[in-house]
């Protein structure tokens, strides 16, 4: 389980100092449930990766690392249900040990499983959605302290484990929830065999080659990201993650001008050592499709994202809208990633109902210039019906997120239904569902 100790106060990138008066680790699911039932205010805390207070409040928050880590993998449903608070990394290595997969994973294997489903966190890949998107089935201590499973058929039950009989609800309201229905205690997960992936990567694709032939490039592969600084040297890393299931890529990066790296980069200015194995080196999908290794921090964590899911059809409009911030991004920016995602039938996911291209910046923690930087790009991006990340900054106001959000109303609809005295209300569900 992640450790997340109660003198911990600040979340991982240390750009926010949590404001909540107390953090409660209860160590089962009953304990949880008396928890809500008696806590007037209080918010689930995962494993801290967001970049904004949407894991803050001022009364109580909740982290789930003390309970069981489950994982059990039901073959016939090709399901594995796992503690919600268990990461990427052990669910992933627990998975490959015994021969099954995710379909994909985000770049950082230490986020919790709970904390990536309720904000749509996702990886890349044209034909891969957020991993809300493989959620089958949510254990949910709902505000009145009742546990409930909510399934796909869009029916709610008490489940074997929990005392109440719980309430119906839509599974696709739920998978991205925001932590606004409920404290997740198990999540269910379609899997699929294991399968190989190889990661090759390419230096300074040129900017013409980038924009020319953008779609082709990132559907060249199971899984393709794409790095810049938005300067001269184009999309400076482009990793490909080929499925050695599928055919190989056909793109000739190197014909478009670019290098094959001659050994492993890191995306941003950290040491190699922490990223997953480039070099076209097949091996487990679990060591490849995040950027990270499991046994290192990815950086110092001194930084600040932001990232904004585009319509793909526009992702090239919108790069190239953004390259005249060049000197705005230089003295900030670490690097910048360009991923591809599978439409969500998630009421909140960034990628809901649209095949999309997310358009992500790694800054330096530099708080009022990242201010200042996220408000241009939101300006320079407004044409392009951007859907800020939930687990990044943003200085989208609520009436946007209505607009880049059409189910929102709906959903806070559902939130004021399912938890009448606003238990799991903190300042940013108070700000968004307004
Ligand atoms: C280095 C780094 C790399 C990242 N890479 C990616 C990436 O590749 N792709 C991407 O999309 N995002 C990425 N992110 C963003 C990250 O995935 C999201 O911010 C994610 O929500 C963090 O999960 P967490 O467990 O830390 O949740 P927290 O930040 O602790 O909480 C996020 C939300 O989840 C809710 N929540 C947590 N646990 C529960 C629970 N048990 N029940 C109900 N609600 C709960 C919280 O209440 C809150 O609303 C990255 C972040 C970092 C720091």
């Amino acid at each position: 389980m992640t450790d997340v100790t109660a003198t911990q106060r600040t979340n991982w990138a240390g750009n926010l100092t949590y404001r909540a008066a107390a953090l409660e680790r209860p160590s089962s699911v009953a304990a949880v449930q008396e928890l809500v039932a008696s806590t007037p205010r209080l918010t689930a805390l995962g494993s801290t990766h967001s970049f904004n207070d949407i894991a803050d409040t001022e009364a109580v928050q909740v982290t789930l690392t003390d309970l069981p880590p489950v994982l059990e993998i039901d073959t016939a449903r090709r399901v594995v249900r796992v503690a919600a608070g268990m990461t990427h990394a052990q669910v992933a290595a627990g998975l490959e040990a015994r021969g099954w997969a995710l379909g994909n994973l985000a770049s950082l294997p230490h986020i919790s499983t709970a904390g990536a489903v309720a904000t749509g966190t996702h990886g890349s890949g044209v034909r891969n959605p957020s991993l809300a998107q493989a959620v089958v089935g949510l254990d949910v201590v709902r505000a009145d302290g009742s546990l409930v499973r909510v399934a796909p058929d869009g029916s709610g039950s008490g489940s074997d484990s929990g005392t109440g009989s719980g309430s119906a609800g839509d599974l696709d309201a739920h998978r991205v929830a925001l932590g606004a229905l409920g404290v997740v205690t198990a999540v269910e997960l379609a899997i699929e065999p294991s399968f190989q992936v190889a990661t090759t990567v390419h230096l300074d694709l040129p900017w013409d080659a980038v924009l020319e032939h953008f779609d082709a490039v990132m559907a060249d592969a199971y899984s393709v990201s794409m790095f810049t600084a938005f300067d001269d040297r184009g999309a400076r890393q482009v990793w490909t993650k080929h499925r050695m299931d599928e055919p190989a890529p056909s793109m000739d990066l190197v014909a478009l001008g670019a290098r094959r790296a001659t050994g492993p980069v890191h995306p941003g200015e950290n040491d190699t050592a922490g990223v997953t194995e480039q070099g076209g080196v097949p091996g487990p999908w679990s060591e490849r499709l995040p950027h990270f290794r499991s046994s290192f921090s990815p950086s110092t964590g001194a930084e600040i994202q932001a990232e904004y899911l585009v319509p793909a059809a526009s992702a090239v409009a919108a790069i190239q809208a953004l390259l005249p911030l060049h000197d705005l991004f230089a003295p900030i920016l670490i690097a910048a990633e360009f991923r591809t995602v599978a439409p969500d039938t998630a009421w909140l996911a960034p990628s809901s109902e649209r095949q999309s291209v997310g358009l992500h910046f790694t800054f330096r923690r530099d708080v009022s210039a990242v201010a200042a930087a996220v408000e241009q790009i939101e300006g320079v991006l407004a044409p392009f019906d951007p859907r800020p990340h939930w687990g990044k900054v943003s200085a989208a106001s609520p009436s946007r997120l209505h607009e880049a959000y059409p189910h929102l109303a709906a959903f806070a609809a559902l939130a004021r239904e399912l938890d009448p005295t606003g238990r799991f209300r903190n300042p940013f569900l108070e700000r968004m569902l307004s």
